[in-house]
């Protein structure tokens, strides 16, 4: 049996001793079966019993529910979509620019709300999201940010604070100012993936863990098929992100990304009155030593390097998860932020995989008529946006008519991922390069005066 407490700090601390449930036993018949027991899996499930309370539910989960990168994530919660304003107005229209926005506001909320409601102790704090600039040729980039908002109308979400301003949110060395967003909450994500799968199991769903779906049939009769026997149903819903690049018929949907993080040992009040950092806002900048950071619910600081790397044809292993070379990336980097923290403890450093789309936009579609629906393709931003993912399956497979089955996620078909070893290729270049123009950038000071051709090809 794997110790799946070693899988995250948050896993390991989440409070339940992560003993797998119950697998499949045999076939059975179901209205909704669920491939994936993570974020989007979970949320699709609770959002269906919310609206259909007798509709019958069975998720199927590989390992243990908040195995895959919802169990082991930064914990950003929070409005950041992976396709920004300008570009969703250019490829779908202002209108539908907007609505991802607004769409996005309330997934935040709704994490927040369900926790309250179902008794999850998640460490939900909603203190926004604050990118601060280290660097003066940092700064611009927040202006710009901020005006990707004023452009749907929505720059009332957001502010740039001045040195000062961005001091009485938290202390980090060489902080020159910040763009501030509300919209953002830092969770501890295992506890939420946890909690939730408890959730779905009070309202009736039924989840089988140690239960790998080997392939999957659509049509008039939908399958999940898995060793342990066939999950027969009306409708499938495809909730395994990264995962679904090692399925035959979803394997250039998707490809796998690895992510690592490390943890510090607690702080003491006195390293906390140092830094401030009271609302526990999720925290990034820019440069080589940025991160995507957060101030723990049990006062550590949890830093995740931007230092994704592609795994030659998708194979996802144990192995990826360690790289020591990150993790000590990670430690460096936080003590950059916070250079009064040297000789602190970093107590835990893991890694996952989360699912990059070839276009880099989201997947949320139903298809009647196959039975199958699905939801993928966050690019790393996938705590809020797939609870996005759970409300708009919810209606799309109910059949209710809402402004979240207008979103442009509803109609988008992912692009195909080139052959290997193209891809391998390509992703390991552009990653390269887009590395390249970070440390020149850094030791310039100066921006390209275009955006380079890795930059355009990927904003993550
Ligand atoms: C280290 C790291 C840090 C991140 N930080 C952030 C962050 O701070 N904020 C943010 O917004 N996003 C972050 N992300 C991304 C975010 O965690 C994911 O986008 C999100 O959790 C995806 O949820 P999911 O349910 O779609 O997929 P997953 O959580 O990966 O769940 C998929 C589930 O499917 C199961 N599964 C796989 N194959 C099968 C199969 N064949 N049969 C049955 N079950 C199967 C897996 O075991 C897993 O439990 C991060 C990701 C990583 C790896």
């Amino acid at each position: 049996m794997k110790q799946y407490g070693s899988y995250s700090f948050w896993l390991e601390t989440c409070g339940d001793d992560l003993t797998p449930r119950p697998g499949l036993d045999g076939s059975i018949d179901v209205d909704v079966a669920i491939l994936g027991a993570g974020f989007t899996g979970l949320w699709t499930a609770y959002c269906l019993l919310q609206r259909e309370p007798s509709i019958k539910v069975a998720v199927v989960e590989a390992e243990i529910a908040g195995f895959g990168a919802s169990g082991r994530n930064g914990g950003w919660c929070y409005s950041g979509f992976p396709v920004a304003p300008l570009e969703l107005i250019g490829k779908y229209g202002y209108d539908a620019a907007r609505a991802v926005s607004l769409a996005m506001y309330d997934s935040v909320d709704h994490v927040g709300e369900v926790c309250q409601r179902e008794g999850i102790d998640a460490h939900y704090a909603k203190g926004g999201e604050l990118q601060i600039a280290r660097a003066e040729h940092e700064l611009p980039s927040l202006q710009a940010t901020y005006d990707e908002y004023r452009a749907i109308g929505l720059e009332d979400h957001y502010a740039l604070l001045d040195r000062q301003e961005t001091e009485s949110h938290i202390r980090v060395q060489g902080g020159l100012g910040s763009y501030w967003n509300k919209e953002g909450a830092a969770i501890q994500p295992a506890r939420l993936a946890r909690g939730l799968a408890r959730a779905v199991e009070r309202h009736g769903g039924v989840i089988y863990e140690q239960s790998r779906v080997t392939d999957f049939t659509t049509g008039s009769r939908p399958i999940l098929h898995t060793e342990r026997g066939d999950v027969r149903a009306r409708t499938i819903v495809l909730a395994g992100e990264a995962y679904l690049s090692q399925l035959e018929k979803t394997k250039r949907d998707i490809i796998p990304m690895t992510s690592h993080m490390v943890v510090t040992e607690p702080l003491s009040d006195a390293q906390w009155d140092s830094i401030g950092w009271e609302n526990r806002e999720v925290l990034m900048g820019g440069g080589t030593s940025n991160g995507y950071i957060q101030r723990t619910g049990d006062n550590r600081i949890a830093f995740g390097a931007f230092r994704a790397e592609y795994p030659f044809q998708s194979k996802i292993t144990d192995a990826l998860d360690k790289n020591e070379a990150i993790f000590e990336h990670a430690r460096r980097s936080t003590l950059k932020w916070w250079p009064q923290l040297a000789g602190i403890r970093f107590t835990h450093a893991w890694g996952g995989v989360f699912g990059m789309p070839r276009d880099h936009m989201v997947t949320m579609t139903y298809d009647p008529k196959q039975g199958v629906a699905a939801g993928f393709g966050y690019s790393g931003e996938g705590v809020a946006t797939a609870n996005l993912s759970g409300r708009v399956l919810a209606d799309l497979i109910t059949g209710v008519d809402s402004d979240l089955t207008r979103l442009p996620m509803t109609s988008h078909r992912p692009r195909q991922w080139e052959p290997e070893p193209l891809r391998w290729a390509g992703v390991r270049a552009v990653r390269w390069s887009r590395l390249r123009n970070i440390q020149n950038i850094e030791k310039t000071g100066k921006y390209p005066e275009r955006p380079t051709l890795a930059d355009r090809l990927w904003n993550w």
